[in-house]
C-alpha cells in the first residue's frame, strides 16, 4: 500500500489524556506557523470522553501551535506508522496564550520561580505502571523472572525513550501484581513536563504494538497498591549550580527550598485535586500502600508526601540532592501536575512559610481536594478565574458520572482510560 507519513501536535489537558490533530507531514513548516485548529471545549473532553458540562459552549476557535523543540519521531521498525508528534501550546488566533492552556499554566509557575527566587526548577518525573503482557505468579516483586517475563517490551520501550530524547535512566519490576517502574533522567524547567507526557505515550506506544497496554492508572484494584508519580526536583541557579541544598540545615534543605517545601505542604489538599485528580487516586493515597497519607516531609521514608531522597558520600551531595513529590499519579497531565506544585512552592517562597512540625491529613476524596482547591484563596492567581472555573467543573462532572459506582467499577472504568 502506498503511504503518506503523518504528523500530530498534541496537547495534555484536563483529563491527562494526550490528544490534538493530524497533518501530512510534508506540511509541516506551514504548521509550525499556524499550528491546527482547536476549541475551548476540547479541554471539557473527559477521562471517559462524554463532555459533561462546559463553560465555553460550542463557540469558540483557538490554535494548537507545535513548539518545534518537542519533536518526537520514533519508528519501531515494524511496519507499524511511526510515532511522529509534537507538544504544543493552546493559543488565540491572534497567537497570544489562552488562559486555559496547560503547557502555559506550568511555564507561567516556573517562571514566577525564577523571578522569586532566580532560579529554574530540574526535575524528573518516576512513573509505575501496569504491563498486561505479564501473567502474576506469586514472589514477583522486583524479581529477575517478572523482569524476563516482560519479553521485549522493556527493550523496545527503552529504545523508544532513548530515540524520542527522554533520557532512559532505570526500568524494573514493582512489587504490584503485573506492576513495573521507569524513570527518565531529569530535565530543565517544562521540558521536564513534556518528557513526561511523552515517555508515558512511548509506554503505550512500545505495548500497542505488542498487543498490549501499559497501564498507568492510579490504581487497578481497591485492595492492591497503585501506580504513582512521583516528581523529584531540585533547584539550579543562574550559573548552573544546585541550590536545594545545605548539609547544615534541618532536612538537608536550603533555606529557599525550606520554604518551597513548606508552599507545597501548606498547599497541598487543594494541590490533591490537581495532582491526584481521579477519584481512585484517594483509594492510592490510603495506609500500607508505600503512598502518601499526610502532608508530611520525611527523610528517606517512602510513606511522605514530600520525600528527601537519600544521596551518597562525595563531592557532588549538593548536585545528587532532591526532594521528591509522591501525590501525583497519571491521571493528572504533567503540566498541570509539575505546574501547580511549582505555584505552591513559589508562594511559600514569597510568604517565607515553614514546614509545619505535623502533617495534616489529605483530603480522602476527590470531592474533598476538589472542594479545597475551590476555598484555596491562592489558586485563583495560579489558575485565573477562567481557568479554575473551567478545572473545577471538568473534574466535578467526572465525579457525578462515577457516583454510585463501587470501588472496583470505578478502578475498571480508570484502567480502561489512563
Ligand atoms: N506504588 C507506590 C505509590 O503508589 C510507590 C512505591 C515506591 O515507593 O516506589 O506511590
Ligand atoms: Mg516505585
Amino acid at each position: 500500500m502506498h503511504r503518506e507519513k503523518l504528523i500530530m501536535v498534541c496537547t495534555c489537558e484536563i483529563a491527562g489524556r494526550v490528544r490534538g490533530k493530524g497533518f501530512p507531514a510534508v506540511e509541516l513548516a506551514s504548521r509550525a506557523r499556524k499550528g491546527v485548529g482547536w476549541v475551548p471545549t476540547n479541554t471539557m473532553i473527559s477521562a471517559f470522553s462524554p463532555i459533561y458540562s462546559t463553560p465555553f459552549g460550542t463557540g469558540g476557535d483557538l490554535i494548537l501551535v507545535p513548539d518545534m523543540t518537542t519533536e518526537t519521531a520514533v519508528d519501531f521498525a515494524d511496519g507499524s506508522a511511526a510515532e511522529h508528534f509534537f507538544l504544543g501550546d493552546i493559543r488565540h488566533l491572534d497567537g497570544a496564550p489562552w488562559s486555559c492552556c496547560p503547557r502555559d499554566f506550568a511555564r507561567r509557575a516556573l517562571e514566577a520561580l525564577q523571578e522569586a527566587a532566580g532560579v529554574t526548577l530540574n526535575s524528573a518525573f518516576e512513573h509505575e505502571f501496569t504491563y498486561t503482557g505479564v501473567t502474576d505468579m506469586p514472589g514477583n516483586p522486583y524479581s529477575l523472572d517478572a523482569f524476563r517475563r516482560q519479553g521485549i517490551f522493556a527493550e523496545a520501550f527503552m529504545a523508544a525513550l532513548r530515540t524520542a530524547g527522554c533520557e532512559p535512566d532505570s526500568f524494573m519490576a514493582e512489587y504490584g501484581p503485573r506492576q513495573f517502574e521507569f524513570t527518565c533522567g531529569p530535565a530543565h524547567g517544562l521540558r521536564s513536563a513534556d518528557r513526561a507526557v511523552v515517555a508515558r505515550e512511548m509506554a503505550r506506544a512500545t505495548a500497542h504494538r505488542l498487543g498490549e497496554r501499559a497501564i498507568f492508572s492510579p490504581i487497578l484494584d481497591p485492595n492492591g497498591v497503585g501506580n504513582g508519580v512521583h516528581i523529584h526536583f531540585s533547584f539550579l541557579d543562574a550559573a548552573g549550580a544546585p541550590v536545594l541544598h545545605d548539609a547544615a540545615a534541618p532536612f538537608g534543605i536550603s533555606k529557599l527550598g525550606r520554604h518551597f517545601v513548606a508552599g507545597i505542604l501548606h498547599h497541598l489538599p487543594a494541590l490533591c485535586a490537581v495532582t491526584a485528580p481521579s477519584t481512585v487516586s484517594y483509594i492510592r493515597l490510603r495506609p500500607n500502600r508505600w503512598a502518601p497519607t499526610h502532608a508530611n516531609l520525611m527523610t528517606q521514608d517512602r510513606a511522605a508526601a514530600l520525600r528527601v531522597c537519600p544521596v551518597l558520600p562525595g563531592p557532588d551531595v549538593a548536585r545528587q540532592f532532591n526532594v521528591e513529590y509522591r501525590v501525583a499519579d497519571a491521571a493528572a497531565s504533567p503540566y498541570l501536575a509539575l505546574g501547580a506544585m511549582v505555584w505552591a512552592g513559589v508562594d511559600g517562597i514569597k510568604r517565607g512559610l515553614e514546614p509545619p512540625i505535623e502533617g495534616k491529613p489529605l483530603p480522602a476524596s476527590l470531592g474533598e481536594a476538589l472542594d479545597a482547591l475551590e476555598a484555596n484563596s491562592a489558586a485563583v492567581d495560579w489558575f485565573g478565574g477562567e481557568y479554575l472555573n473551567a478545572y473545577l467543573m471538568h473534574k466535578r462532572g467526572e465525579l457525578a458520572a462515577l457516583d454510585g459506582l463501587s470501588e472496583a467499577a470505578q478502578c475498571e472504568k480508570y484502567a480502561q482510560t489512563y
